[in-house]
């Protein structure tokens, strides 16, 4: 017996064909010392967004795994580097996204929310991403920015039609969108937290308004990811 560096406290939530290389695995890890409830927003919220996907058929499916791991994230420190960092030297990660719902509020670069954007796709690769609980008090912010940073390990920053859609710049919060819908504001996943970023690109009207969050991802997040799938 090896040394066990994690459990799986709740069934895998699975649609669609996990066997295609279009298929995401999302993989949320709850770090020592959060609530089983964070991690299950963290999970109901990812669900609630690639059930979208996958019924617009972006995706061929998706398999969300939940893990509580021995681990800390560290305020000191950059936490998702750590994070990528206790992946490797603790669990071989395979493919897909592998988000830890951490607890700290500030300290260095990466520490509220973060994931490693800038390589391949979480589609062929194993990609880190982070969350805080307590960066913010909004707990539907919090559950947005889970399916935000999931969605940004899904985006393909090679892909010239998503350079085309963000201006040129690749960034993925230039896809999301700012809506008013029944006396409300609202910000779809890739705008939550960046809504001054989703002003430039092909893809949003501006409202700086925004204040209610959807997991409904916009057009041109569905576009980004549909294209990225694609590239594979
Ligand atoms: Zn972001």
């Amino acid at each position: 017996m090896g040394h066990k560096v994690h459990s799986t406290p709740a069934e895998d939530i699975v649609a669609g064909d996990r066997s295609s290389n279009q298929c995401l695995n999302v993989n949320v890890c709850k770090a020592s010392g959060q609530t089983a409830d964070d991690r299950n927003d963290a999970a109901s919220a990812i669900e609630e967004g690639l059930s979208e996907l996958y019924v617009k058929n972006t995706i061929d499916g998706y398999v969300i795994r939940q893990w509580d791991v021995e681990h800390s994230a560290n305020s000191n420190s950059n936490v998702l580097e750590e994070w990528a960092n206790w992946l490797n030297n603790n669990h071989k990660p395979t493919n897909g996204t592998w988000l830890l719902v951490h607890g700290i509020a500030g300290g260095g670069s990466g520490s509220g929310w973060n994931a490693a954007v800038l390589g391949p796709s979480a589609f062929d690769q194993a990609v880190p991403a982070t969350v805080s609980t307590t960066r913010v008090t909004n707990r539907s912010m919090f559950k947005s920015l889970a399916l935000h940073e999931v969605l940004h390990t899904t985006i393909d920053n090679s892909d010239g039609d998503i350079k085309e859609m963000t201006e040129g710049e690749g960034n993925h919060h230039y896809l999301g969108k700012d809506f008013y819908k029944n006396g409300k504001d609202y910000r779809t996943p890739m705008s939550v937290g960046h809504g001054t970023a989703s002003e430039k690109g092909t893809c949003s009207e501006y409202r700086a308004l925004g204040v209610s969050y959807t997991r409904s991802p916009s057009s041109c997040t569905i576009d980004a990811v549909n294209a990225s799938a694609n590239n594979i």
